[in-house]
């Protein structure tokens, strides 16, 4: 198993318990890298510095997580704002980003995402860096979003869809990637099958729980099986591809 390589393309490890211990472990199992995203002002600074102390398997991204920024003062969003354009040359991506239609609920808090969310990609494209998109429930809204901004790299991270959206990710040769929720979720089980290998990615989004359990990256090769299982290819094969996508998509230099 570890003589196979893997990347956990989403997930936040300035949350984990003890983050050194995880990503030791994440590497025995033959985890190649680990995209810090960042949320705000405070964990984009914890997630830049992760990489450092990680250079070759921690990436980071620097983002405004849709959820958390309508929540901030004016002044809040944009001193989080400053600090991702003070560090945006370093930066491996951007993220975490997007919509999320869950907790924005008010024309005001949407117009406000969209807002930043705009900044976000408009930098990433400056900068030819992917951005890694949250789309809760506004995942049409996300995808009719990127295609105006005439986004380039993209990963819609812990992303499903029906046959439409997944015409539109492959005619933009974008990415999106499926997590833990695919070994038991009847529905990302069927985007995992249908969406073509070359552009899914794994993802654990940890330290989000499932079954009570936090997740790390560790549990990228448990969701790197079932993903073989569905869509009948090797571990082998799934595995060239996540390397391919990180050295050729993303730019990533373990
Ligand atoms: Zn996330």
């Amino acid at each position: 198993m570890a003589s196979l390589k893997w990347w956990d393309f989403h997930c936040h490890p300035n949350e984990w318990g003890n983050v050194e211990k995880a990503l030791s472990a994440a590497r025995a199992l033959g985890i190649q890298g680990v995209c810090a995203n960042g949320t705000n002002a405070l964990s984009n600074g914890q997630c830049r510095s992760l990489s450092h102390a990680f250079k070759g398997l921690v990436f980071f991204g620097l983002g405004m997580h849709p959820q958390e920024l309508i929540q901030w003062s004016r002044l809040e969003q944009d001193h989080a704002w400053e600090g991702v354009q003070a560090h945006a040359a370093d930066a491996h991506f951007f993220g975490e980003t997007g919509l999320d239609y869950k907790y924005g609920v008010t024309v005001e808090q949407r117009e406000c995402q969209a807002k930043w969310f705009a900044c976000m990609t408009a930098l990433a494209r400056a900068h030819d860096k992917a951005v890694e998109v949250h789309s809760r429930q506004a995942r049409s809204q996300t995808l009719e979003f990127l295609q105006r901004a005439r986004a380039e790299k993209v990963l819609l991270h812990w992303f499903y869809g029906d046959k439409k959206m997944i015409r539109v990710i492959v005619e933009n040769g974008w990415k999106a990637s499926v997590g833990p929720s695919v070994l038991t979720q009847p529905h990302i089980q069927s985007f995992a099958r249908a969406l073509p290998v070359e552009n899914l990615c794994l993802e654990t989004d940890g330290p989000v729980s499932f079954d009570g359990v936090p997740a790390d990256s560790t549990w990228i090769p448990r969701v790197a099986e079932k993903v073989c299982a569905l869509k009948g290819l090797s571990m082998e094969e799934l595995s060239h591809v996540q390397q391919r996508i990180a050295r050729d998509y993303f730019g990533f230099k373990p």
